[in-house]
């Protein structure tokens, strides 16, 4: 049987509860590390994660997407599905051959 423990949150610096309930939900996932941060400063980095999320117009395939992250050029980006074609050409692609022009 699992007992609640208190835990210092790595982020505030505060103590919260590591429940009894919260442990067991941590076994059955096969976590083996206690949390390090308590519950509001997770939900905090969840929103600050929500807020980061820009929304993008994919150049390639005109398809909106939103990515997690700031763009330097907002025009000038790939959705997720694109960018990851695009990748895969990369790799197969002859790393020889000469970049054909893109107009
Ligand atoms: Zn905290
Ligand atoms: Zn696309």
């Amino acid at each position: 049987m699992s007992i609640d423990r208190t835990l210092i949150c790595k982020n505030c610096g505060k103590e919260f509860a590591f429940t009894a309930r919260e442990q067991e939900f941590f076994a059955s996932k096969g976590f083996s590390n206690d949390p390090t941060k308590c519950k509001e400063c997770r939900n905090a980095i969840k929103q600050r994660k929500i807020e980061q999320q820009t929304e993008i117009i994919c150049k390639a395939c005109g398809k909106k997407d939103t990515v997690g992250f700031k763009p330097n050029n907002p025009n000038d980006i790939l959705c997720d599905e694109c960018y990851q074609q695009k990748r895969q050409n990369m790799i197969t692609s002859q790393p020889a051959a000469k970049e054909e022009a893109t107009e």
